[in-house]
């Protein structure tokens, strides 16, 4: 089975993309949302999290004090290194024990918004990139997620820029209403396919 990463900077549609793999049946393991869940319940994560920002990292109840988190992480780079370096490797123990429920899958995705930046694309067999320019990908969150425009370019610029991505990219999806999207996708499904069938002697 193939290991694939699919990214794309902030409002890309890499989400709205991946769904469309997983209408034609792949897997798909979202990493934003699995990293909320480890932080959770990763017992080695809880206890790095402790460690490093503190016992009051978490409620008596195991949830996790976000409040406090934020405060540290916002605007501190440092930190917010820090809080990726532990949460990252718990994010990947968690894909490696999920892919164990599709043996029969051909290929599945993981998307990942830093994908690159995490250097776990380097776990990947291929990765795709979904891109669009950066005014339309403001715009969609700035609609999306009701923020400004300054709000917006600050998650943006903290990202590494479209263009490098997409050099180390094996696949790049346009979306940016140039091209239709479905049959990129299809296209790329089946390329895939056909790396993971049996080579006939
Ligand atoms: P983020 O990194 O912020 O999570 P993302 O790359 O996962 O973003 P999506 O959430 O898939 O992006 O898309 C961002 C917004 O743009 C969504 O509201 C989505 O419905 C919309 N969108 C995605 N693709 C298109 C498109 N081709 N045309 C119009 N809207 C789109």
């Amino acid at each position: 089975m193939l290991k694939i990463g699919i990214t794309g900077n902030i409002g890309s549609g890499k989400t709205t993309v991946s769904q469309l793999f997983e209408i034609l049946g792949i897997p798909v393991f979202y990493s934003d949302t699995e990293a909320k869940k480890v932080m959770v319940t990763d017992v080695q994560l809880i206890s790095a999290i402790k460690g490093h920002f503190g016992e009051e990292a978490y409620f008596a109840d195991g949830s996790l004090n976000r409040k406090l988190i934020a405060g540290v992480v916002f605007n501190n780079d440092a930190e917010l290194q820090k809080l990726n370096s532990l949460v990252h490797p718990a994010v990947f123990r968690a894909f490696e024990q999920w892919v164990l429920q599709y043996p029969d899958a051909p290929y599945v995705l993981k998307e990942a918004a830093v994908l690159f930046e995490s250097g776990s694309y380097k776990d990947c067999d291929y990765t795709i990139i979904v891109t669009a320019p950066t005014d339309m990908r403001i715009a969609r969150v700035m609609k999306r997620d009701n923020i400004t425009e300054i709000e917006a370019q600050s998650r943006e610029v903290k990202q590494m820029p479209q263009e490098e991505k997409q050099q180390l990219a094996s696949y790049t999806i346009t979306n940016d209403n140039s091209l239709l999207v479905i049959p990129q996708v299809l296209t790329i499904h089946q390329e895939l396919i056909a790396k993971t069938a049996p080579t006939i002697l």
